[in-house]
C-alpha cells in the first residue's frame, strides 16, 4: 500500500521503537507494530496498537507535567 500521507513510497510493515517528544522530554515507545513510510516517516498503526501508543503518550504527558509543576 502506498503511503496515504505523501503518496511517494510503499509502506513497510515493521516493528520499531518510536520516539515521542513532549516539552523537551523524550519517551521511546518500544516495539510498536505498524506500517512505516520510508519517505516521510509517517507511521500507520492498527487500532489496538494505536490505542496502546496513545495511552503511553497520555501517561508520559501527565508524568512530564507532574514533574515540571514545581517550575511553573
Ligand atoms: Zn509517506
Amino acid at each position: 500500500m502506498k503511503c496515504p500521507i505523501c503518496g511517494a513510497a510503499e509502506l513497510i510493515h515493521d516493528t520499531r521503537d518510536l520516539p515521542y517528544s513532549y516539552k523537551g522530554e523524550t519517551l521511546v515507545m518500544a516495539a510498536v507494530q505498524g506500517d512505516f513510510c520510508p519517505a516521510c516517516s509517517e507511521a500507520i498503526l492498527e487500532a489496538d496498537e494505536s490505542k496502546r501508543v496513545f495511552a503511553a503518550m497520555q501517561a508520559f504527558k501527565n508524568e512530564v507535567n507532574t514533574s515540571h509543576r514545581d517550575l511553573d
